[in-house]
């Protein structure tokens, strides 16, 4: 929840820079809130499922729903410890750099209660590219903010900038360059040996007590990507989905083809027609196998690329699924952090590696 005082003092001071246009009033944001929240007396069980590598996340986030946190807050809090850890190569600081070596980061939110979204593109020199998709959110009357734009937003609202490229993501961008083919396309190496550094990104989901949700994603995105890629990230119904009176939903792994299956509405809305979060994710699956071009499918249609989906419903069940067997994703409720087995749809032993 937003501290009205700050909130206030926030908005007339962005106003005054031009950056509100029409800015919500804080009572109009309390109307809101009011509004949108879980029906009064409704109890579930708080839960905070995410990506593998929220494992630290995830309990961080719990903990602060626990002690009364927003949502959104504590999920922002829980991947911000991987934005900000300089050895994720897949998010934030040190996350691998695009084909010019400039490191660009997407990420969006999702704010439940008060139906608020936010998300950036392609921003440059900003470790957390989280809580600048939520200061859209809470500071303009936009949606989406990206490239230069979103940088000197940032800028303007206090972020600090500095220099993402850590010494190790120069050293495998200029591997990578070395040994570039001559073949004058952009499309994914056939080996997957070669993908191994080409995909990351954290997704966390989290509902409480009241059964109000949020829903963030943030990642540095494809590796050596074309300048000005925006993967599924940023993009709301992709990267990531809330609707506070049924659940939320997120995303990792191949983000073209998410963008095709809008992966996040569609787990979402097949939560709102009954659907058990195992069964919606897997379906979400299905469907981007459907829309999957030919090039990225091997001889007997399996896919040469994997993509998560992780799920969440408003009474706290959650579930995550994987095209192949083997993917794990993390969880914590009132039996503590734990990484759980992802329903898949291919066994390991059918990858085509
Ligand atoms: N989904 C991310 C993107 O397409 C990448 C990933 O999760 O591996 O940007």
């Amino acid at each position: 929840m937003l501290d009205r005082r700050a909130f206030l003092e926030k908005s007339a001071l962005l106003s005054a820079l031009g950056f509100l246009p029409r800015a919500i009033s804080a009572e109009e944001y309390e109307r809101d809130v009011a509004r949108t929240s879980a029906p009064t007396g409704f109890r579930g069980q708080p839960c905070v499922v995410s990506s593998a590598n929220g494992i630290n996340g995830v309990k961080l986030a719990y903990d602060r729903i626990a002690g009364g946190a927003d949502t959104l807050d504590a999920i922002i809090a829980g991947v911000n410890l991987v934005e900000l850890d300089p050895n994720n190569q897949s998010v934030g600081l040190g996350g691998l750099p695009n084909e010019d070596g400039v490191v660009q980061l997407d990420a969006s939110c999702m704010h439940g209660p008060s139906r608020r979204a936010g998300a950036v593109g392609c921003l440059e020199d900003i470790a957390t590219p989280s809580l600048v998709a939520k200061a859209v959110m809470d500071y303009t009357d936009h949606v989406m903010l990206v490239g230069e734009g979103a940088k000197r937003f940032a800028l303007a609202v206090g972020f600090k900038p500095q220099n993402l490229l850590t010494e190790q993501s120069r050293k495998d961008w200029l591997r990578w360059k070395a040994r570039l083919s001559d073949r004058d396309h952009w499309f994914e190496p056939e080996s997957l040996e070669a993908l191994k550094f080409t995909h990351g990104t954290i997704n966390m989901n989290a509902v409480n007590a009241g059964g109000d949700l949020s829903s963030v994603t943030t990642t540095s995105g494809d590796s050596y990507k074309l300048p000005g890629r925006l993967g599924d990230s940023p993009i709301h119904g992709a990267g990531q989905y809330t609707d506070n009176s049924v659940g939320s939903a997120g995303s990792t792994g191949q983000g073209e083809l998410n963008i095709k299956t809008c992966g996040a509405f569609l787990a979402v809305e097949l939560l709102r027609r009954g659907v058990a979060p195992e069964q919606a994710a897997l379906t979400v699956l299905e469907r981007a196998l459907a829309v999957s071009e030919k090039r990225r499918l091997d001889e007997r249609g399996r896919p040469r690329y994997d993509l998560q989906f992780y799920v969440l419903t408003k009474d706290g069940r959650c579930a995550g699924a994987t095209m192949y067997e083997g993917a794990s994703f993390a969880v914590c409720d009132e039996r503590g952090p734990r990484l759980e087995k992802c329903a898949y749809l291919f066994k390991a032993s059918e990858h085509p590696r």
